[in-house]
């Protein structure tokens, strides 16, 4: 039986951060009860889907999964664990932010198999943590841990960011040695994008906030590279890092540009040749659903060129690359044949390397890796 992976949006924060524009909500907590009867409907409506497979990953993901009580993830979890067959050995996590962890929602998701914890720190510094808009401190996060790993947690991943306003490289670094010190086994590290829309974006406008130059930009993400792979880390993916055995089996899926189906207000899915999204409104959400309408919308019908595409760009994403037998396999033709004027344009321009078993970007070309991939889109 074929594996897929779930994917699972929990749209609900206490406050929204000052650069967050991602598809969750502040103040609306009272629908969480509703969303959660929803949610636990709609799994069931993926039963001709997900009957035919066999589960490998679970994410919670948002939004803020933790917000939600501990039973709440526990009855979404039952819901999953009845109806469909899950392997023995799935990576299950959840997205964790401090400030709305405790002890006791950590011990139910340890109790349904939840075995991978991905905490969103963001910034050891405080400081950094009250410009962000966090509700957190470093403090908060130090306990969460603690609580996490007396419940037998050892999969742990910590969010961290970079070209912050007001962030020196020294701020930067001495956060990784903290988080380096505490034994986690998964670093994602993002420099900051500033989106439309968001405060951040209004305040840099009007310089109340100022971020780091470009070059500065660029050196931070270096020294994160530099500063991991020499405590041990493996660079695996753009902006992911791990020890050996702890790289995050999900978000392969989706490098590997694998199938995957996204449950929860605007998650995403990936199925059948097809991309789809659910509607990203809560009460539009719950309202469809309640219906016994699946809640999707923009159904992307793909193309083999479309699919050989997203996996080219998608698998470059990880520092291993393209693996030329599996490409080669999946679409019946060698991607040095299809990509071979690019290959050797940007091979030559020291973007990307090969041999016989993977195409792989180099550290130059990863640096400039959005530039690539436009590249790579085939008409
Ligand atoms: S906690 Fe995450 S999802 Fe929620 S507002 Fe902050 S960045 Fe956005």
């Amino acid at each position: 039986m074929d594996t897929i992976a779930l994917y699972i949006h929990i749209p609900f924060c206490q406050k929204k951060c000052y650069y967050c524009d991602f598809n969750s909500y502040s103040g609306k907590q009272h629908l969480i009860k509703d969303y959660v009867e929803a949610l636990k409907k709609e799994v069931l409506m993926y039963k001709s889907v997900l009957n035919n497979y066999r589960i490998s990953t679970i994410f919670f993901g948002g939004g803020t999964p933790s917000i939600l009580e501990g039973e709440q993830i526990a009855d979404i979890m039952d819901t999953i664990k009845k109806h469909y067959d899950i392997e023995d050995n799935a990576e299950i996590s959840i997205e964790a932010n401090p400030g709305t962890l405790n002890y006791s929602k950590l011990k139910e998701y340890y109790s349904k198999g939840i075995n991978r914890l991905s905490i969103g720190l963001q910034a050891c510094q405080n400081t950094l943590l009250k410009t962000l808009g966090r509700i957190h401190n470093f403090e908060d996060y130090l306990e969460n841990l603690e609580e996490a790993r007396e419940i037998g947690f050892y999969n742990i991943n910590t969010d961290l960011m970079f070209s912050l306003p007001g962030q020196s490289e020294n701020d930067l670094v001495k956060c990784l040695e903290k988080i380096v010190l505490l034994d986690i086994p998964h670093i994602s590290a993002y420099s900051l994008i500033v989106e439309e829309g968001t405060p951040f974006n209004d305040w840099i406008r009007d310089k109340t906030i100022v971020l780091p130059d470009e070059e500065t930009q660029l050196e931070m993400y270096h020294s994160v590279i530099e500063y991991l792979k020499e405590k041990g880390y493996e660079h695996y993916e753009i902006s992911n890092f791990a020890r050996p055995g702890f790289q995050c089996k999900h978000n392969m899926v989706y490098w590997h540009n694998k199938q995957y189906i996204g449950l929860g207000a605007g998650s995403h899915s990936c199925f059948n040749k097809k991309r789809f999204s659910n509607i990203n409104g809560i009460e539009e959400y719950i309202g469809s659903v309640k219906g016994g309408k699946i809640p999707s919308e923009n159904k992307i019908a793909l193309s083999t060129r479309d699919e050989i595409s997203e996996t080219m760009f998608l698998g470059l994403r990880m520092t291993e690359g393209i693996s030329v037998e599996e490409f080669t396999e999946r679409f019946a033709v060698s991607p040095f044949e299809i990509y071979d004027k690019q290959i050797r344009k940007f091979s030559a321009q020291g973007l990307l390397e090969y041999d016989e078993a993977n195409i792989r970007l180099t550290q130059k070309g990863i640096d400039i890796s959005n530039v690539v991939f436009q590249e790579l889109l085939l008409d």
